[in-house]
This record gives structure tokens, C-alpha cells and sequence, in this order.
């Protein structure tokens, strides 16, 4: 056995050297992606348990670069929320949510349109105001989009008053946002009495317990929390029927998940519904 000491250290500037690197590549990659708009979209379904009928889609991005492949978005987004790059990605989202909502409206499915959020798009002071010029400009009905923000985004939220008056104004025109991540932070309860917050989400990571007596008491309680503020409850990961009907037992209004649909084209959410 070698010693570490000097060996191990050359090899984190050796990784910490390659991190670096992979992000610029990435960066630049990405900032022609952006500009020949070669992000795309899929929608995962979300089911009202009550009529099982699908009534929602979350907006999920995708990115397949020609010269450096797929890039999950675990990798994309923190590294678009460190450059900005989020911003352009986030009303690149918008408007194909926007655009694709109306095209199914026009069909005649009222189908509502979860988009992604990342804080530092509310830290642009016209965030509210680009979000209600999109909406007008694709011709979508307000509340036929919902934004998701994470702990994350709340807990930052919190100390930025400019950033919950932007999300007033957009609830005050009927945009719904829900709290994704629901049960990862501290905060939960805290948050959703100060923002305009209609819908929790249970993190994956709850269901993917379900099987412990422990979590489903913990995530009974949370949808009894959720219930009694008057929230919308949706459960995510939902992998399995007995994970479904646990969930369903409990009280939750909606479930997403792979055991209902992966993410998918627009054109098979269009087969689906
Ligand atoms: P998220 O918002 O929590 O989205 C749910 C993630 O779980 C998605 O991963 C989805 O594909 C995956 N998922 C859904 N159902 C299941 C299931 O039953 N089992 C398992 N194992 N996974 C499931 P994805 O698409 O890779 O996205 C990862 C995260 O990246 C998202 O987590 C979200 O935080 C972020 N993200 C994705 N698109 C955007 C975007 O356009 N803007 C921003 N700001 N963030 C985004
Ligand atoms: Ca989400
Ligand atoms: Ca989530
Ligand atoms: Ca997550």
C-alpha cells in the first residue's frame, strides 16, 4: 500500500482541475445551445387521483450537444445557475410551456404547465413583468401555468423582498406556484405561510420510503399539513401501485411518477390524455 500525503493532493487539483474545465466546456457548449435553441422539453404527466385523469405536465429540460452528448439537468442547471445561463434557459422553458399549453388548450385539454424556477431568475427585477409578456404574447391563459420553486429558492426568498413581490404579482394574475421539494428543508411550514404558495410537493425521496412504517407516518403527517393550509398535495417519485394507493389513502390530491408516466414528448402527453 502506497502512502497518500503528497499523492492524494495532486490528485484533488488533478479533479478539481478537470471540474473546472468540464464546466467551461460546458458553458460555452451551452451558450450555443441557447442561442440555435437546442434545448427541448418533456412533459411528465400528473394525475388527479380523484377522476385519474391527467391534469397537469411538469416541464422538464432536455439536452442532447452534439459535440459533448447528453447533460443531465442534476449537471446543466447548477451549472446555468452559477453563469446565469438559467435565466435564458428559464424563458426558453416558459415559452415552449406557454406555447404548448395553448396548443393543447386549442385542442381542447386544459392541461396546466409546471415550469422549473431557479431564484436567481426572480433576482432580475422584470422577472414578473417577461413572465406576463410571455403569456400574452403565446396567448396562454395564466392559470394554465404553475412554477415551481425548491427550499432552496424559498429559503433565499425569504430575505429578498423583491423577489416574493414579484411572486404576489404573478399569483395576484393567477399563476400558481408550488413548493417542490416539500419536506428536504427546514423551513417547509415557515415558507408556505410567507409566500404565495398553492401546491406541495413531497420529495421522491419520501415514496421512495414508503416502505418503513416511520416514513409513512412522516409523510401522513405532511399531507395532513399540506391539507390543512388549504394546499394542493402532489407526491412525486411514484414508482409502484402500492406506493399510489398509500399515497391516495393519505389524502394526496395528485401523483407523478414513472408507475404513471415517465417524462415524455408533447406528442405523448397528446396520446395519453
Ligand atoms: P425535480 O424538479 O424534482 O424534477 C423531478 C425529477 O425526478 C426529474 O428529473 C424527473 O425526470 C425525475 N423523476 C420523475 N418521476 C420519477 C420517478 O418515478 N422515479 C425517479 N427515480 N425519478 C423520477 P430530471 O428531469 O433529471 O430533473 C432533475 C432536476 O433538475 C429537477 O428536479 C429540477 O430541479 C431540475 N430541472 C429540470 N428542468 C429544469 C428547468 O427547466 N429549470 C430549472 N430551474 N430546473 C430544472
Ligand atoms: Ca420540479
Ligand atoms: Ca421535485
Ligand atoms: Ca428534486
Amino acid at each position: 500500500v502506497r502512502e497518500a500525503g503528497g499523492d492524494s493532493i495532486l490528485s484533488l487539483s488533478k479533479s478539481s482541475h478537470a471540474a473546472l474545465n468540464r464546466k467551461s466546456i460546458v458553458e460555452k457548449r451551452l451558450l450555443q445551445a441557447l442561442d440555435q435553441k437546442n434545448l427541448h422539453v418533456l412533459y411528465q404527466p400528473q394525475v388527479d387521483v380523484k377522476s385519474g385523469k391527467i391534469i397537469a405536465v411538469e416541464a422538464l429540460v432536455r439536452w442532447d450537444d452534439e459535440e459533448i452528448g447528453v447533460v443531465s439537468p442534476d449537471e446543466l442547471i447548477p451549472i446555468a445557475e452559477e453563469t446565469g445561463l438559467i435565466n435564458n434557459i428559464g424563458s426558453l422553458m416558459l415559452e415552449r410551456a406557454c406555447e404548448q399549453a395553448v396548443a393543447w388548450k386549442n385542442a381542447g385539454h386544459e392541461l396546466k404547465v409546471s415550469i422549473n424556477s431557479s431564484v436567481r431568475e426572480f433576482r432580475d427585477k422584470n422577472m414578473a413583468k417577461s413572465i406576463l409578456e410571455t403569456l400574452e404574447r403565446t396567448g396562454c391563459p395564466a392559470n394554465l401555468l404553475q412554477i415551481e420553486i425548491t427550499e432552496k429558492f424559498a429559503l433565499e426568498a425569504e430575505a429578498e423582498k423583491g423577489i416574493i413581490k414579484q411572486m404576489r404579482t404573478l399569483e395576484n394574475e393567477g399563476i400558481v406556484f408550488a413548493l417542490d421539494d416539500f419536506g428536504t428543508g427546514y423551513g417547509s411550514f415557515r415558507y408556505m405561510q410567507l409566500l404565495p404558495i398553492s401546491i406541495v410537493k413531497i420529495d421522491q425521496t419520501f415514496t421512495r420510503a414508503l416502505k418503513s412504517e416511520k416514513t409513512q407516518q412522516l409523510v401522513n403527517g405532511m399531507v395532513q399539513l399540506g391539507k390543512s393550509m388549504n394546499l394542493t398535495v402532489v407526491a412525486e417519485g411514484v414508482e409502484t401501485e402500492d406506493q399510489q394507493q398509500l399515497l391516495t389513502n393519505f389524502g394526496c390530491d395528485i401523483v407523478q411518477g414513472y408507475y404513471i408516466s415517465k417524462p415524455v414528448k408533447s406528442s405523448e402527453v397528446s396520446d395519453l390524455i
